[in-house]
């Protein structure tokens, strides 16, 4: 498989992985990435964490990488904002793209309790920042149209 230094071991290729991609829902057009990396250079993940390449994880779905893909933290990190789908010039859509990945991870009994520990935290985190923002909003509103008594 794809080592750090890009070299891919052609015995342990999964041909059939992208064909089962594709026959889901949001896999239809992975085929036509032509690994602009347009997606890579919007998305909002891949600027915090580099590791994390939509453009990457494409070539490898492709490449038949499915053990390196499905049991990759990384395909838990999409935030599903649409960004890299806006832009695709093949139209890819990446996010319908990850939960497919997701439904095959679990399907296919790729995650440990180590990712499940990682994304549940990740979840509560969310819920906690979510609250507290729309808090925030609603209080903002209140104070700039106060409800006439
Ligand atoms: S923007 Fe679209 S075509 Fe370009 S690398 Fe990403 S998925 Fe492929
Ligand atoms: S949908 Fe996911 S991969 Fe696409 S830009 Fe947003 S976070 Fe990045």
């Amino acid at each position: 498989m794809e080592t750090k230094e890009g070299k891919i071991n052609i015995n342990e290729m999964d041909f059939k992985f992208a064909e089962e991609v594709i026959s889901y829902p949001g896999g239809e057009h992975l085929r036509k990435c032509f690994a602009c990396g347009t997606c890579t250079a919007g998305c909002p993940i891949s600027e915090i964490d580099e590791a994390f390449s939509p453009r990457r994880i494409i070539r490898q779905i492709l490449f038949g990488m499915r053990e390196e893909v499905l049991s990759s933290p990384a395909i838990w990190f999409c935030l599903i904002c649409y960004r890299c789908y806006a832009h695709c010039p093949q139209n890819v859509n990446f996010p319908d793209l990850m939960r497919v990945l997701q439904y095959l991870a679990i399907k296919q009994n790729y995650v440990t309790s180590d990712i499940l520990d990682r994304i549940k935290e990740i979840d509560k985190r969310l819920q906690i920042l979510r609250h507290d923002l729309i808090k925030y909003d609603v209080d903002k509103q209140k104070q700039l149209h106060p409800v006439k008594k």
